[in-house]
Formats: C-alpha cells, sequence, structure tokens
C-alpha cells in the first residue's frame, strides 16, 4: 500500500503507517467515524480529482463532461432510491457545508431556526455561538422534557413556535440515542409555515438500511446528512428533498455557486459507490446489528447501573454521564479509554454543571465496530472492558485491557468488501 508516496514521500508515509496500524489496532467507537470499502477509498484517489466541473449534469462551466455527468447522475438516481427523495444534491463537501447553504437557501439575514438545544444533543451548526451562522440568522431552541426518557416537550416546542414563527424547524442531532416524533415535527412546522429540516447526519446509514424512520415517510421538506457516519461512503455532505421542486431549485443554486465552487468528482464518484453499497441486502443487516450491538452495550451499563442519558438508546450511539457514574470526568475518561485503545469522545450531557472542553459525559456508539464484524458477544465484551478501567483506572488494569483491545481489534481486521 502506499508504494508511489513510500518512495517519494517518507514523512507523509510514515504519517500514514502510523494511522494505518491505529485504525487496524485500536477499536473506533467515536460514533461518527466508520471505515470504507477499498472501491469507495480507491474512487478517492481517482484521476476525477484531476477534473473541474462547476454546474450540474448536463449545465456545465467546463468542457468535457461525459464523465462526470455520468458519475453524479448515478450518485443522484442512487440517493434518490435509497432516501426517497425526489431531488437531491450531492455536491456539498461535508455536512457543515449541507446545513450553511440549505440556511442560505431558504432563509434571509435575520430570519429565525427553532432548533435542538445544542447541550441536548444539537449539532454545532444548528446555531452554536462559535458559529460565524450566529451572526447572520437567529436562532431559538427546543429541549428535552425530560432527560431521563429523552422526550421532546413537544408542547412548548408548539407553543415557542407560534410565538417566533420559525421559517425552519429543524430536527436532527449528533448525540441523542432515541428516535424523534417526525408527525410532531411535521405538524407543528405546517401550522406555523415553516420550512421542515431534518439533519440526518449521524443516522442516514440507519435510514438507509431501514433500521430506523425514515423522515420523509412523515412529510419532513429537507434532509441534509453527512454521507461518512453511519451511511459508510466518503467524507462529504448531501441535501435531499422530498418533493418540491421551488426548493430543489434554491438548494441547488446555494450550494453552487452560492457557496461552493467545483464539486470534487472523485468524491462524488465514492459516494456513488457507496450509495450502491447501502442499496445491498447486506447493509440492511448492517444497520440492524448497529443497533443490536448498541443493545448489547446498553445492558452492561444498566447491570454497572451507570447513568445513560435518555436511560439509553434505540439508535448507534450511548450517551454515559462517567462524572455521576464513575465520578470520573469526561475528558479524563476519554484519555483513559484511549490508553486502553479504546477511542470515544467527551460530550457534553444534558444541561451540564461542568465546562464545554472538561464536560460530564463521554459519546460513544458501534458503527465501526459493526461493520468490523462485531456481534454482541464482542460489543458486550467492549463494555465491560470499558467498565472495568472507568472503575479501576490503574496501570495494570489499562495494560490488561490494551492487550485484549489489541486480540479483539486483530481478531475482527477492516474489511475491504461489503459484497
Ligand atoms: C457531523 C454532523 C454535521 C457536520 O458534518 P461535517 O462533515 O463534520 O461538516 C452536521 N450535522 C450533524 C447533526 C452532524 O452530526
Amino acid at each position: 500500500m502506499y508504494e508511489h508516496i513510500e518512495r517519494e514521500d517518507a514523512e507523509v508515509y510514515a504519517a500514514l503507517i502510523g494511522e494505518e496500524k491505529r485504525q487496524a489496532e485500536g477499536l473506533e467507537l467515536i460514533p461518527s467515524e466508520n471505515y470504507v470499502s477499498r472501491a469507495v477509498k480507491e474512487a478517492m484517489a481517482s484521476s476525477l480529482t484531476n477534473k473541474y466541473a462547476e454546474g450540474y449534469p448536463g449545465k456545465r462551466y467546463y468542457g468535457g463532461q461525459e464523465f462526470t455527468d455520468a458519475v453524479e447522475t448515478l450518485a443522484i438516481e442512487r440517493a434518490k432510491k435509497l432516501f426517497k427523495a425526489k431531488y437531491v444534491n450531492v455536491q456539498p463537501l461535508g455536512g457543515a457545508n449541507a446545513n450553511i447553504a440549505m440556511y442560505f437557501a431558504l432563509l434571509e439575514p435575520g430570519d429565525t431556526v427553532l432548533g435542538m438545544d445544542l447541550s441536548h444533543g444539537g449539532h454545532l451548526t444548528h446555531g452554536h455561538p462559535v458559529t460565524y451562522l450566529t451572526k447572520i440568522f437567529n436562532f431559538e431552541r427546543y429541549k428535552m422534557k425530560n432527560v431521563e426518557t429523552g422526550e421532546i416537550d413537544y408542547a412548548e416546542m408548539r407553543k415557542v413556535a407560534k410565538k417566533i414563527k420559525p421559517k425552519i424547524i429543524l430536527a436532527g442531532f449528533s448525540a441523542y440515542p432515541r428516535e424523534l416524533d417526525y408527525k410532531k415535527f411535521v405538524s407543528i412546522a405546517r401550522e406555523v409555515g415553516a420550512i421542515s429540516v431534518m439533519d440526518i447526519a449521524h443516522i442516514a446509514g440507519l435510514i438507509a438500511g431501514k433500521a430506523a424512520k425514515n423522515p420523509f415517510d412523515y412529510g419532513f421538506d429537507i434532509m441534509t446528512t453527512t454521507t461518512h457516519k453511519t451511511l459508510r461512503g466518503p467524507r462529504g455532505g448531501m441535501i435531499l428533498i422530498r418533493e418540491s421542486e421551488e426548493l430543489a431549485k434554491k438548494i441547488n443554486k446555494a450550494v453552487f455557486p452560492g457557496f461552493q465552487g467545483g464539486p470534487h468528482m472523485h468524491q462524488i464518484a465514492a459516494k456513488a459507490i457507496a450509495f450502491a453499497e447501502a442499496l445491498r441486502p447486506s447493509f440492511k443487516k448492517y444497520a440492524k446489528q448497529i443497533i443490536l450491538n448498541t443493545k448489547a452495550m446498553e445492558k452492561v451499563f444498566k447491570k454497572h447501573k451507570a447513568r445513560m442519558l435518555t436511560g439509553g438508546s434505540d439508535n448507534h450511539l450511548i450517551l454515559l454521564d462517567v462524572w455521576t457514574s464513575f465520578g470520573i470526568s469526561g475528558a479524563d475518561a476519554e484519555a483513559l479509554l484511549d490508553r486502553a485503545g479504546i477511542t470515544l469522545n467527551k460530550n457534553a450531557i444534558a444541561d451540564d454543571t461542568r465546562k464545554p472542553m472538561d464536560p460530564s459525559g463521554i459519546r460513544f456508539g458501534t458503527p465501526a465496530l459493526t461493520t468490523r464484524g462485531f456481534k454482541q458477544r464482542e460489543t458486550t465484551r467492549v463494555a465491560e472492558i470499558m467498565v472495568e478501567v472507568l472503575t479501576k483506572r490503574d496501570d495494570k488494569t489499562v495494560k490488561r485491557a490494551r492487550q485484549e483491545v489489541k486480540r479483539l481489534a486483530l481478531s475482527h481486521p477492516i474489511p475491504e468488501s461489503f459484497l
């Protein structure tokens, strides 16, 4: 692997080999990460990276588009089928870019978005004060009514929506382990004349694999997403429109020329391949196994009476209050588990009293482990190792855990193909 890089650039080569080894020998529990197939990687490394293709299939600003048009059309048609969308834009370079284009397509400066509170699971791009989006648009919040069950306060949301008249009602999350009541979102949005948008970045693979409900079945107008999380494609973004041609035109204009220049055609080819993989029956099995594996981990933490936000999980991720459960901060827990070869991230919990850089919780999930072929037996063991390390914390326990983690990882190599 990387034979040309090895010969021509020893420094980058050393870093690449280091990362290959880290991924092979460690256990990846960051719920937004995954492993792509060799076919997806080949597309990412293809000559399509050389090509400028500003515009859309059939309407480009440069010549020589015979094959780029073919590739982008394949990606669009496959995405339509996967998510039951009438229109799709596959050009956003990432999830944040997709959201930014979506806001500018649908809003005027000063307009209001009603989105999930960030400490209750929303994403930075849903209006965190550190983003420049908040200089332009007005973000208001809804929250969970009960953080022990995860139930959203829909009555309050409706009341607030009627008062502030948002242009967009935004659903979706990065750290919320339950399914939303999509019907309620859509009915509130329609009642106040807002466009309903669901950011499915985290659960796109679960929806594509039919292990989670499709918000379009409940009347959502638009979905934004990443393609590299549970969907298991290349790093990138996408915007899906259920049926409105008018909205689709606005979205396309906002992505290009509104915000981006030439689309990354190598990335779009990789998206097309990943979507074909997700259309296979084996992907349904994968999506279902992600949830079974999360449930297996949930059981271990329940047994140890650890506090999980919303009481557990119905999807691919768990949010664990390590401060209450183990008397250790989120940052310390992340560092400790990292030493054991278990990679995950510290995370704020709802209405966290600790600081963002050292919050009360950790967030972890099973998409990457499931890609490696982990089933309930192995994920149960991973959760048990986590409990051991978080409880004992001594060098001997961490060292023993690291050895077992390496054994587990090497006995489940990262697959090259998902045929
Ligand atoms: C990950 C994520 C994004 C951003 O995706 P990037 O590709 O990192 O820009 C946006 N929204 C949600 C809900 C996410 O989880």
